[in-house]
């Protein structure tokens, strides 16, 4: 197992609901440190850009328009196998098909407002660092970010 970092999103209706603290505790619980973090609120532009690799789904105008609709919580996560431990507390993306126990299953409402978000890949993790926490990513010689 390797030392990794991934990039966790709280969304807007995470936010909203004051979620924040629970959500941290559960990456306390599951050993993620969270290591960087900011609250912003993305613009449309952003928003497109951060999920370009979704822009022809359907469902593409509905996910930009709600991840620019409020706040979100940023952070940097780190532990063995970053990515895939955090994948696994966040439950699959629908709600309803999410394991008792995850976040997802306790926390969101619907696919589309589903509470949190986590990088799928190593790779992916790099380019999602980069795009929140450049300065992170400049700094990062000893570490796969
Ligand atoms: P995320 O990337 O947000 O961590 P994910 O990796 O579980 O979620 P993706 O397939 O990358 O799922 O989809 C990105 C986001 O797009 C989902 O979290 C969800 O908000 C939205 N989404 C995905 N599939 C659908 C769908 N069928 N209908 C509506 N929204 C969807
Ligand atoms: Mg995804």
């Amino acid at each position: 197992m390797a030392l990794e970092y991934t990039l966790s999103i709280i969304k807007p209706d995470a936010v909203r609901k004051r979620l924040i603290g629970q959500i941290y505790s559960r990456f306390e619980k599951n050993a993620l440190v969270v290591v960087i973090a900011k609250r912003v609120r993305l613009t449309r532009e952003q928003a497109e850009n951060f999920y370009n690799v979704h822009k022809e789904r359907s469902f593409f105008p509905q996910l930009v328009a709600f991840m620019s609709s409020g706040p979100i919580m940023v952070q940097v996560l780190k532990a063995e196998s970053a990515v895939s431990r955090n994948r696994e507390i966040m439950g699959d993306t629908d709600p309803r098909r999410a394991k008792p126990g995850t976040l997802r299953a306790d926390f969101a409402t619907t696919i589309e407002e589903n509470a949190v978000h986590g990088s799928d890949s190593i790779e992916t993790a790099k380019k999602e660092i980069a795009f929140f926490f450049p300065e992170f990513s400049a700094s990062c010689k000893d570490h796969p970010c």
